[in-house]
């Protein structure tokens, strides 16, 4: 018999179609697999039971970095022209097929690389079908060497009989290379350094120098640059502190292995998981007291109990912490993306000597260039044993989210903040990579390549465009650029709290037939009646919602300037309250005069006071009002610090306290804020004050 199989699903690039030519050969069947732009055709003829079988092993184990979404099954007429089965080439069309996501070397390359006797031995670039870059090579479907970024890179010999092999780990993997026709590193000292240019294994073993020696390294890596240097020595870690322009806000470090993670940082067994995963994300851990292991600068995370820790997910990061017989380098990276603050991470070789000029003492660059920037995604673990991705990127993107209830070819803008743009048809959603804050040139323009980028790698042809209902959004107006651009109709408008809660339906698989009540706290979002909202519970479905209920409304004296300090936000929600500011409260004292005096003008004249029910915000006025945060370098600066201080009680005996009731329905925090303040008069320490706030 004869039989017809269409796979979908994230079938290309993963070795999909060697494996199903094992798994035919193993049961001498006749016919062929096919890349195709939907996914990957098979047509297999043999006895029944061993077609039976072929289709049940096909479902039951694919290649390990494949993902099916499903398998279409139809009966042909048996040709009986027998012959043996072949891998056909793949046709070059726009498609729907799913690109994998960037993966973590795999534990074959590593051992090659670390293998003198292995022709790959410290070859930087060491990838397989099971592990590399996909995501950042790709520059259109269907996956093939000629539409990524390799295609500059003609193979030597040896690299095209293992590309050719169907028996090879290498079979069609289109990143292979090796260090006789593949990309090469080159280091590029800044001027007054003194260090040397160098090429290859000797760029790396300058660059470790330079790391060991308190310098500054901007290393390209999968999705753009980071900067690097070594997390031990306070002044490095200092100095690019200051050269980030990045105030108080915590760098993630890379650590050379499991081991090196366990010394900086508690794990439970989960977080272990999610760090050693194919994804190698940023996983915020819980810092430990510094003991055997290497003691980080004070600087890597100030005043904050959690560390952002990732393993090396590239044979550069490898080869950066050192293979046996290296001199001794540094075991704990500070690796944080490449840009300036507020600009999004730089990918292009010659923007990056630009860009990164001034940050970086040296650049580690090589000539493999980056498709689509992407940035290191962010998850932390749940109590509960979950992961949380707080930033799904780099490992993530662009695995698509199955929708319950298909859509239109749509593109999604995002919001100005952590801008990630979102491309949809039929019952696919497919995520850019994190953008980072809209407001300059070089961020719209990072927008505009990430939405080219992904339009190439979906197919998806958007014919109606959503954005934020926040008037004064960049991303709002770009929309609105980007419709007129394309003769789309206007925008719809989305409000910002509905949108929170529709993406949370489809996350969780829901069809929206049955309005949710959706609970969004958060920092800020442009309301339906002018003011900032953040304290909602809204009745909601896809379509529409109702505001139920939310937080009752304090004055945000300069609108998103107050957001800076949460010592006047504290003073404004008291003054809501109408509670006094007595200089005993620490929110007072942290006031000077003269803003006590203009916050009192511009309470009692409803000068540039835009009302706000703003959940981040009455966080940020009780992180000033325990004393744990009155000026904030960064938006959830006062919250993380309030989170801190209730860790700190995380033992100590309960007790709360309780929201009052308003019209409307609303939430009164007044209530809170004269029980928290009662507290903090009788003594009662900050932590607790902390945890029964929370
Ligand atoms: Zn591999
Ligand atoms: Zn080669």
């Amino acid at each position: 018999m004869r039989r017809r199989l269409t796979v979908r699903g994230t079938v290309q690039g993963v070795g999909f179609r060697p494996h199903v030519h094992r798994l035919a050969a193993e049961y001498a069947l006749a016919g062929f697999v096919g890349n195709t732009a939907d996914g990957v055709l098979i047509e297999v003829e043999g006895p029944l039971p061993d077609v039976e079988r072929f289709c049940e092993l096909l479902a039951e184990h694919p290649p390990p970095l494949a993902s099916v979404t499903g398998i279409g099954h139809e009966d042909l007429p048996a040709t009986g022209t027998g012959g043996t089965f072949t891998i056909q080439a793949t046709e070059h069309t726009t498609g729907r097929t799913q690109l994998p996501p960037d993966t973590a070397t795999c534990a074959d390359c590593l051992r090659e690389l670390a293998d003198p006797a292995d022709r790959r031995h410290r070859h930087p670039f060491v990838t397989c079908t099971h592990c590399g870059p996909r995501f950042t090579i790709a520059t259109a479907m269907p996956y093939d060497r000629a539409a990524t970024t390799m295609a500059r890179f003609p193979m030597c010999p040896a690299c095209a009989r293992e590309y050719g092999d169907p028996l090879d780990r290498r079979f069609h993997a289109q990143p292979v290379a090796c260090a006789d026709c593949g990309p090469g590193l080159r280091l590029v000292p800044a001027e007054g350094t003194g260090a040397r240019p160098a090429r290859d294994a000797e760029a790396l073993a300058r660059t470790r120098a330079l790391l060991a020696g308190g310098r500054i390294v901007a290393v390209k890596g999968l999705g753009g640059y980071h900067l690097a240097c070594d997390a031990t020595d306070p002044r490095a870690v200092a100095t690019l502190r200051a050269r980030k322009e990045r105030g108080g806000k915590a760098f993630a470090v890379m650590c050379a292995d499991l081991a090196t993670a366990e010394s900086v940082a508690h794990l439970t067994d989960a977080e272990r998981a999610a760090l050693t995963g194919p994804e190698r994300p940023i996983v915020l851990l819980r810092a430990r007291t510094p003991g055997d292991g290497p003691r980080l600068a004070d600087g890597i995370a100030p005043g904050s109990p959690h560390l952002g820790v990732l393993l090396p997910y590239t044979p550069v990061h490898t080869l950066l912490f050192g293979l046996p017989g290296d001199p001794p380098g540094p075991r704990v990276l500070v690796m944080t993306s490449g840009n300036r603050s507020g600009e999004p991470i730089v990918t292009d070789d010659a923007q990056a000597l630009i860009r990164l000029a001034g940050l970086a003492d040296a650049w580690l660059i090589h000539d493999r260039a980056v498709a689509a920037p992407c940035d290191d995604s962010l998850l932390r673990v749940r109590a509960d044993g979950t992961p949380q991705l707080l930033r799904r990127s780099r490992g993530y993107v662009p695995r698509p989210l199955t929708l319950p209830v298909p859509v239109g070819p749509a593109l999604a803008v995002g919001g100005d903040l952590k801008n990630a743009l979102c491309l949809g048809e039929d019952d696919q959603a497919w995520f850019g990579p994190h953008i980072g804050d809209m407001g300059d040139l070089a961020t719209l323009d990072a927008t505009r390549r990430a939405e080219a980028h992904l339009a190439a790698l979906t197919g998806v042809t958007p014919r109606l465009i959503a954005a934020d209902r926040h008037p004064g959004y960049q991303s709002t107006a770009h929309a609105r650029r980007r419709a007129a651009e394309a003769g789309l109709p206007a925008p719809v408008l989305v409000q910002h709290h509905h949108a929170h809660i529709a993406a949370a339906l489809a996350e969780h698989g829901l069809d929206g037939a049955t309005p949710v009540i959706g609970v969004a706290f958060d920092g800020t979002g442009y309301g339906d009646d002018g003011t900032v909202w953040g304290g909602e519970i809204l009745l909601a479905d896809y379509t529409a919602y109702r505001r139920f209920a939310h937080l009752v409304p304090a004055p945000l004296p300069g609108g998103d300037a107050g957001v800076a300090n949460p010592c006047r936000q504290a003073l404004a929600r008291l003054w809501a309250a109408g509670i006094d500011w007595t200089p005993d409260l620490p929110s007072v004292a942290a006031c000077t005069d003269t803003e006590r005096a203009v916050l009192h003008g511009q309470l009692t004249h409803r000068i540039a006071c835009v009302p706000t029910s703003s959940m981040g915000r009455l966080f940020d006025a009780v992180a000033s009002l325990t004393g744990a945060c009155h000026r904030a370098g960064h938006e959830a600066e006062a919250a993380l610090a309030l989170e801190a201080l209730a860790l700190e009680a995380r033992d100590a005996d309960g007790g709360e306290y309780a929201f009052g009731f308003a019209p409307g329905p609303q939430a009164d925090p007044a209530p809170v804020l004269r029980a928290l303040l009662a507290d903090l008069r009788r003594g009662v320490p900050a932590p607790v004050l902390a945890a029964r706030f929370h």
